[in-house]
C-alpha cells in the first residue's frame, strides 16, 4: 500500500507512481519540452525511465513515447530527442 504521507506523481511513460523526488518534472515551451520553470501543464518522467531514454529504447518504445510527447506539446517536433537532451544534464 502506498503511504498516503507521501505524494506521488504518475510517469508518463510507465504510468507508475513515484515521490516527487524520483521524477524530473517538464513543461512544454512552445511545443517544446523543458525543464519545468514554474509556468504551463506540467508532467512528470522517472528516473527508470530517463534511465531507459538515455539508454536505449526499443522502436515501439521510441515510437510510444514521441506519441506521448506530441499529444502533451501539441506539436510536431522531435521532443524525444530534445527529452533526451535535457535528461542528459539533468539525471
Ligand atoms: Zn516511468
Amino acid at each position: 500500500m502506498p503511504n498516503l504521507k507521501n505524494i506521488t506523481r504518475t510517469c508518463i511513460f510507465c504510468r507508475k507512481k513515484f515521490e516527487q523526488k524520483e521524477l524530473n518534472r517538464f513543461v512544454c515551451k512552445d511545443k517544446t519540452v523543458t525543464l519545468f520553470n514554474y509556468h504551463g501543464r506540467s508532467f512528470y518522467f522517472c528516473k527508470p525511465c530517463s534511465l531507459k531514454v538515455l539508454g536505449e529504447l526499443t522502436n515501439k518504445e521510441y515510437k510510444r513515447l514521441d506519441h506521448i510527447l506530441k499529444k502533451e506539446c501539441k506539436g510536431n517536433n522531435d521532443n524525444v530527442a530534445k527529452l533526451k537532451e535535457i535528461l542528459t544534464y539533468v539525471r
